[in-house]
């Protein structure tokens, strides 16, 4: 008889979501009148550009013409794009990357996902908690985490950086050293970021004590303070310690387009390995490049017109996320996040995230993600989005202040 991948069996259900949902609707029926809003989703709204739209549908013409036709992409990401990233996503920022650095790719899920195989077996791993799931599930699958104690929610093996209010959700230098650090910055769901002296003491660390860290970006577009670096890079010694993966799912719209990009620095390396030339290698075998159509409609985020369009998008769901930080504060929360991202981050008081959930569903028809789905630190909180529409978003912080 086969047998299967047992670790995957280690996996807690994620019933975040579903639960949501079951939820949301058992309370839809037995109040119809009731108009439920929103503020759970993780997804965009607005649709896509039409700079970008343009783009898709130019390239999809060429693609059916023989002179202009595109099979497959290479499997790094076709050469204009990669250039055109270096260009203003890197060396405008001071930060010294090279088009043949970058890695083209279907999304930041993927690859942070991904990444955790061209690591040994045995590398131990750090995660800021709480974050976005794909991190630690993608270690567990792998076999890399120990055991799950359901009574803490936590894994034997892993090395858990707790943030919370009392260390203002920045990470602390872990106490036991760690092979591989995770960090979300802005973190999701926390809303919150990284100075550039607190960016630059992990960069110190992990080039002191030989770890690799997997900075995720994906709400790089998001960041609106001065002090907080968009790329990991931004910090000298960063090329020797840091891979880092960027989305246009957040920034563009891209949830449903798929597209992304991971940055290995070539002087990221153990002994004489380069993890540019495994990365390469592992996406050559297994991926087999981002559609060209997909590719083109990059290339449009960047041109002035496109650029212009999506900040416009990104500066829409930031107000949103001002307007319930602002709202919600004047009713009397203690409220995070919201500046440098689009979720903002609350306490719930003396009720359990799921409590406060039930709560803001029955009294104000308000849905939102109770922290705890995020990791066991995140137990206390609630996260809001600002992917709904200015009117709702309105009304639910309304709705929410004639609760107090
Ligand atoms: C949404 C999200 C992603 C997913 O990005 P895709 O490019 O759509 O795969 C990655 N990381 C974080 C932290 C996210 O919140």
């Amino acid at each position: 008889m086969f047998k299967i991948n047992e670790n995957y069996l280690k996996l807690p259900g994620s019933y975040l979501f579903s639960t949501i949902a079951k939820k949301v609707a058992a309370y839809q029926e037995a109040n119809p009148d009731k108009r439920i809003i929103r503020l759970g989703i993780g997804d965009v709204t607005l649709p896509i550009a039409p700079a970008i739209v343009e783009a898709i549908h130019k390239a999809a013409d060429e693609m059916g013409h023989a002179e202009t036709f595109h099979g497959y992409a290479p499997d790094l990401g076709y050469a204009f794009l990669r250039e055109t990233i270096a260009e203003k996503d890197y060396k405008a920022w001071g930060c010294p990357i090279d088009a043949d650095e970058i890695f083209v790719s279907d999304g930041a899920k993927s690859d942070s996902g991904n990444i955790q195989e061209i690591f040994s077996q045995d590398s131990r791993i750090a995660l800021c908690d709480p974050v976005y799931p794909v991190y630690l599930d993608s270690n567990v699958m792998a076999g890399r985490t120990g055991e799950y104690d359901a009574a803490t929610g936590r894994w034997s093996n892993v090395i858990y950086m707790p943030c919370t209010a009392e260390n203002h959700f920045v990470p602390e230098l872990p106490k036991e050293r760690p092979d591989l650090i995770y960090l979300c910055v802005p973190n999701n769901p926390t809303g919150t970021a990284l100075t550039r002296d607190q960016l630059k003491a992990w960069v110190d660390y992990a080039n002191q004590e030989g770890c690799v860290i997997l900075y995720d970006a994906a709400y790089e577009a998001y960041i609106s303070e001065e002090d907080v670096p968009h790329s990991i890079f931004e910090i000298p010694g960063a090329r020797t310690c840091a891979i880092e993966f960027r989305s246009f799912s957040k920034k563009a719209g891209f949830t449903g387009v798929r597209l992304g990009f991971t940055v290995v620095p070539k002087d990221l390396k153990c002994g004489d390995v380069m993890l540019h030339s495994l990365w390469a290698r592992r996406h050559g075998t297994k991926f087999n490049g981002a559609p060209y159509i997909e590719q083109r409609a990059g290339m449009a985020v960047y041109s002035e017109e496109g650029n212009r369009q999506v900040m416009e998008q990104v500066a829409y769901y930031k107000r949103n996320a001002r307007t319930i930080y602002d709202g919600l504060k004047e009713a009397g929360y203690t409220v995070f996040g919201g500046i440098n991202s689009p979720y903002v981050w609350l306490k719930t008081g003396d009720m359990t995230s799921w409590d406060f959930f039930d709560y803001l569903l029955e009294n104000a028809s308000v849905v939102g993600t109770p922290g705890s789905g995020f990791g066991p630190s995140g137990e206390g909180y609630f996260r809001l989005t600002g992917f709904g529409t200015y009117e709702n978003t309105v009304e639910a912080v309304e709705r929410i202040k004639r609760l107090k």
